[in-house]
């Protein structure tokens, strides 16, 4: 058993920011760090190609629509280390109205955070303004603090089906299946941390979502202002607050200040 090792993972993380937030731990955090990838072929090309810069990331299988794969992962960090130390979810949920199957998932692996753990949602500001364009019910809804990650499923089915009959417009939502999605992943990021703070007061998780910025990724277009390297500054921040920290926690962080929700 490594469990007196301190290890961190990073989903999604064979390109893009996920991998660049990969770099950053490999170079800053005290212990194992593994990069994450749904295709085995694409995660190992990764590693060799961090190799070859002279770090030593670890590799396990994960595709976040696969709950059996996320069920072996939560298992294999539970046996060799105990649970996880970090835990930054890159890859997003809810992407494709990817419903309860997939957060209870990423439950799964959040509740497995070892204390003083820190737990980093990848979302993204388009969240907060996507929020604004939303009905006053919806709103209030997204913003309560009695929300469940059910009822936020639920919504997100809602927007789904909406949008598949073309009229998510007039019951309220935005034009967005991205913005709703990162709406979606916010939302749960701060149900999460209620209920860590509930369920588990005295381990000192701390569990955030943030938004990298505009980077320039395969998802985005060159125009992007910031390079991945940057893009994974506030992650990485977030991934690497000191023990004994007591905020931020619940929050949406943004170039490592809190933005109003
Ligand atoms: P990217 O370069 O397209 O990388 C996305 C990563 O997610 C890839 O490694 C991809 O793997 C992986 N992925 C996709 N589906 C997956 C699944 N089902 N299971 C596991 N991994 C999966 O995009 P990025 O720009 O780095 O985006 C990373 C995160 O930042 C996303 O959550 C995105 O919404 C967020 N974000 C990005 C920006 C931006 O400007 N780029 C701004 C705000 C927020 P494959 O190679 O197998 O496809």
């Amino acid at each position: 058993l490594e469990s007196d090792r301190l290890v961190a993972v990073v989903t999604g993380s064979n390109k893009g920011i996920g991998l660049a937030i990969v770099r950053a731990l490999c170079k800053k955090f005290k212990g194992d760090v593994y990069l994450m990838s749904r295709d085995v072929g694409r995660g190992e090309e990764a590693v060799k190609s961090l190799s070859s810069e002279g770090l030593n990331p670890k590799f396990h299988q994960l595709d976040i629509n696969d709950v059996n794969s996320i069920i072996a992962a939560a298992a294999f960090f539970k046996e060799k280390y105990g649970g996880v130390d970090v835990l930054v979810n890159n890859a997003g949920v809810f992407c494709k109205g990817e419903d309860t199957k997939t957060h209870q998932s990423v439950e799964q692996l959040t509740f497995f955070a070892c204390a003083s753990g820190r737990v980093v949602n990848v979302s993204s500001l388009l969240g907060n303004n996507n929020l604004n364009k939303c009905s006053p019910d919806l709103q209030q809804r997204f913003r309560s603090e009695d929300i469940t990650e059910d009822e936020l499923a639920g919504l997100m089915q809602r927007f789904v089906d909406a949008a598949q009959k073309g009229k998510h417009k007039e019951d309220g939502w935005p034009e967005t299946a991205y913005g709703v999605s990162k709406i979606g992943m916010t939302t749960l990021s701060m149900i999460q941390a209620r209920r860590l703070s509930k369920e588990r007061p005295n381990d000192g998780i701390l569990l955030n979502a943030c938004c990298p910025g505009w980077v320039r990724t395969d998802m985005t277009s060159d125009k992007a202002p910031k390079s991945p390297d940057e893009g994974a500054i506030t992650p990485v921040y977030l991934a690497l607050l000191p023990a004994g920290a007591t905020e931020p926690h619940g929050t949406i962080v943004s170039d490592k200040q809190v933005m109003p929700w």
